[in-house]
């Protein structure tokens, strides 16, 4: 056997994130050999995705996934959007979707066990995978029919690798979206935010809470959402706030304190600022690089879209690749980027960037609107099917397979 021949015609990935390790797995159930290149020594357990939607977890499901993120996450059949001081709210019951999916509900489990399940996946069924962990990628160079990649190891030593496609995988400050010079349009919004997460019981303390609650207090906004033995709470500085101000201790607990007040100081596990950006990239193909997952698009995190997308990506761009690998055109990739790339912008961000706005509002005549429109939605069959295909991404991955 010739293994330089082999070699060449490896896909290589950058990234061992959710979306890398989805998009390796799924090569590798194809048949297509693949090198992973991860800079980090082993999958970090930051705070990050905690919401499944129901599709992801169908695409999942067939690969024993899906199961294990169930076992080790909390179904949440419905979602709120709560006025904290009066108490009202609207509830979503995704069990309204149950002959569109097979998982009619969000699924709350932390991002990083589904990186680590995937790479249990890999390493015990998937011998034509290899992931290689500390190996940061510097660079890359594109030939007629190859790719060549060079990454440092965890030596320092500059290693290079050859592969006939390259997938960057590598986040939002990709290097492989970098070094393609494209534009990322889009804008970061001003604030920063604060994820904390506590052992508090809230749902013990605030009456008829959902495990997914987007808040409207009086002066802004948090919103609440529970994994299997925590709470999350995603705290909106104050107006004027610095960004270190908003990371102090008192002003975390100043404003748990402003959500349930208690005696005793919340037990605050984790914390984690982040900023909110909404970019897509210019074009998710160039010849044989292809952008996937954060390296192609960011959004807010309100309503739990972007590793979700990113799978969605993952699975489109394998399934293309297969069919590349088994002789059809490559002239497939470009139908990735042409249903990829719409639903990124239509249905990830502006529905993202919709949910950010409504909670951010400060008006109470236009969150009393809003609530009004949220409870007649909530309560009308039809209307609450049509709003959550939308909001749950079913919608939008029914329209990229209407592009051809
Ligand atoms: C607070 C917060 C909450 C969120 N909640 C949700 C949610 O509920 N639902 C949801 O769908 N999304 C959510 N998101 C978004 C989600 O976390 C991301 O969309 C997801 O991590 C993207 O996965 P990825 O694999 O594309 O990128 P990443 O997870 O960023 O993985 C990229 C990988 O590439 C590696 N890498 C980077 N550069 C290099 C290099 N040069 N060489 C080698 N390796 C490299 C990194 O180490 C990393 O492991 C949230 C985000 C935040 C910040």
């Amino acid at each position: 056997m010739n293994t330089r021949k082999l070699a060449d015609q490896r896909v290589i990935i950058v990234g061992a994130g959710p979306v890398g390790l989805t998009t390796a797995m799924l090569l590798g159930h194809y048949g297509i050999e693949c090198l992973v290149l991860e800079a980090a020594a082993e999958v970090p357990h930051d705070l990050r995705a905690s919401t499944f939607h129901p599709p992801t977890l169908d695409m999942l499901e067939d690969f024993g996934i899906t199961s294990r993120l169930i076992e080790a996450g909390l179904v949440a059949p419905t979602w709120q959007v709560r006025w904290h001081t009066t108490g009202e709210f609207a509830e979503f019951d995704l069990s309204i979707l149950k002959d569109h999916t097979a998982h009619p509900y969000r699924l709350q489990c932390e991002q990083w066990k589904l990186a680590e399940y995937l790479l249990e996946h890999i390493r015990d069924r998937l011998p034509g995978i290899e992931v290689l962990n500390g190996h940061r990628v510097q660079k890359f160079l594109q030939h007629a029919d190859s790719v060549d990649v060079v990454a440092q190891g965890p030596d320092g030593e500059l290693q290079s690798f050859t592969g006939a496609y390259l997938i960057g995988a590598d986040g939002a400050r990709s290097i492989v979206r970098s070094q393609l010079a494209l534009a990322f349009d889009g804008h970061t919004f001003p604030e920063t935010t604060v994820l904390a997460t506590t052992s508090f019981r809230f749902h013990e303390h605030i009456p008829d809470l959902s495990f997914i609650n987007y808040c409207w207090k009086e002066s802004g906004t948090f919103s609440l959402l529970r994994l299997r033995d925590l709470w999350r709470v995603s705290l909106y500085p104050r107006d004027g706030e610095s960004d270190e101000e908003a990371v102090a201790p008192a002003s975390i607990q100043a404003k748990l304190q402003e959500i349930h007040p208690k005696a005793e100081p919340y037990d605050v596990l984790e914390i984690r600022p982040y900023r909110i950006h909404q970019r897509v990239v210019q074009q998710y193909v160039h010849d044989r690089v292809v952008l996937v997952g954060d390296a192609a698009h960011i959004n807010s995190p309100s309503g739990g879209m972007g590793m979700n997308g990113g799978i969605h990506d993952a699975f489109n761009l394998a399934e293309k690749l297969s069919r590349i690998y088994a002789g059809e055109s490559t002239e497939l990739l470009q139908l990735y980027e042409r249903q990829r790339r719409p639903i990124a912008v239509k249905h990830v961000l502006e529905q993202s960037g919709r949910n950010r706005a409504r909670m951010q509002e400060r008006d109470t005549e236009k969150r009393r609107r809003s609530l009004t429109d949220l409870q007649q939605k909530a309560s009308d069959k039809a209307l609450a099917t049509q709003y959550l295909l939308e909001t749950s991404m079913i919608s939008g991955l029914r329209e990229a397979t209407a592009i051809r």
